[in-house]
């Protein structure tokens, strides 16, 4: 065949299977229960629903700026400011299809063939995958010590004369995880000094539970966002629920965000009109949205954690923030792909194999959704798994006997 080698050498997501076969026994009226999916299931939130409704029914839905309209980009601006206590100008913005185009153009524009980008497992699936699609090198600096969050030490180790970025992900999709403000302060002040790009992957920064809080990158350098090496990702699919939306951005130096915007025009030309009208209504309406959301996945939490006591062989670090933790299952199994797929045919529920996130015999768990969902799911898979919880169970109005433990 002669496809682009470096195309076809991109893996899809094992995970994409698994969903497949739940979608195929919901569709036979099979009472499945996903625990994986990463999108809360709130409504729209008003002001976004209103801002892209007057849009579209104005008649006026044209191309906008590469860079995104200028009422969402100073709404970004004044939420840059309010968050992270930094004063941009429009052109250190971007507006982006989701986070994760901004974080694939940010390494498009950063990356020569071989650079190296460090990725701090567990680590979101796509990093790898995009580093690799921009001709880089992914560098996984795993914690020697078990735990979700490396020590500086083991990073430094792990950055070369090859290192080009380091992608930070805090609150962390896949664990919970919040890095503690020393190390962000380490990372900020090495990655400074020695010129190696530092990107924040903050989608999830309020997201955080027990009055913690995930320290912005800019609290620790003094360096005007032009001469600093930080970029930061955000986006509204997570805090506000609007994932379908596809609205994201970046801020960086006006010399990133131009080349960025050249790309952009060359590629997607624009995010949609609408939808940048709707993503403007979240920013710019009532924030209380995001709150209720922080403080529902936050008990869901609590739930989980007290439902994962129950198992005799699970350890779960706590999340800090997020929608997810990321139980460690080896006392049942090594391998997280076949256990996923033996929980989805068994107990009919959906969870993520750690693998794909660089923590094999770990399952990502999502509590995004309903807390019912997460009671369940959970007994239901200490049913299938742990010989010590009671053999019988009630999956749908069916009574189910556990053969095989
Ligand atoms: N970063 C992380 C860590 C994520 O988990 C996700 C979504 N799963 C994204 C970025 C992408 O966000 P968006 O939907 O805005 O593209």
């Amino acid at each position: 065949m002669s496809l682009s080698q470096l195309a076809r050498s991109i893996v899809e997501s094992p995970t994409v299977s698994l969903n497949e076969e739940a979608r195929l026994l919901r569709e036979r009226g099979e009472p499945v229960i996903h625990l994986g999916i990463g999108e809360p299931k709130n409504k729209t939130p008003f002001q976004a629903i209103l801002a892209g409704a007057a849009r579209l029914t104005s008649g006026d839905v044209k191309y906008t700026p590469v860079e995104g309209t200028p009422s969402l980009r100073k709404a970004i601006i004044r939420y840059t400011e309010e968050n992270y206590d930094r004063l941009v100008a429009p052109e250190n913005v971007i507006v982006t299809i989701g986070a994760k185009n901004a974080i694939w153009m940010v390494l498009f524009t950063l990356l020569n063939p071989g650079d190296e980008v460090i990725i701090l497992a567990p680590y979101w699936v796509s990093y790898p995958e995009m580093v690799r699609m921009c001709q880089g090198v992914p560098v996984i600096v795993t914690p020697e010590d078990g735990t979700f969050v490396p020590r500086f030490e083991e990073i430094e180790r792990a950055v070369s004369s090859s290192t080009r970025a380091i992608i930070v992900n805090s609150p962390n999709n896949p664990s919970g995880a919040i890095y503690p403000p020393e190390l962000i302060a380490q990372l900020v002040d090495f990655c400074e000094r020695r010129g190696i790009y530092y990107i924040a992957d903050d989608i999830y920064h309020k997201l955080v539970f027990d009055g913690k809080r995930a320290v912005p990158a800019y609290s620790f350098t003094q360096k005007d966002v032009n001469a600093s090496h930080i970029i930061v990702i955000n986006g509204v699919a997570k805090l506000y629920g609007m994932t379908g939306f596809r609205i994201g951005w970046a801020v960086a130096s006006r010399e990133i965000i131009e080349i960025m915007r050249r790309v952009q025009s060359q590629t997607v030309t624009t995010p949609a009109a609408i939808l940048q009208a709707a993503a403007e209504g979240a920013l710019n309406g009532m924030q209380s949205v995001v709150e209720a959301l922080r403080l529902h996945v936050q008990n869901n939490r609590d739930v989980l954690l007290q439902e994962l006591k129950t198992f005799q062989d699970v350890r779960c670090i706590r999340p800090e923030g997020t929608f997810y933790a990321l139980p460690d299952f080896r006392a049942y199994s090594q391998d997280s792909m076949a256990l996923a797929r033996f929980l989805l045919q068994k107990a009919l529920v959906v969870t993520v194999p750690g693998r794909e996130f660089g923590m094999e015999g770990h399952l990502r768990i999502s509590y995004a959704g309903e807390t019912r969902d997460v009671v369940e799911g959970i007994a239901r898979i200490r049913w299938a798994l742990d010989p010590t919880s009671p053999n019988e169970i009630y999956i749908g109005d069916r009574r189910m006997v556990r053969d095989w433990l």
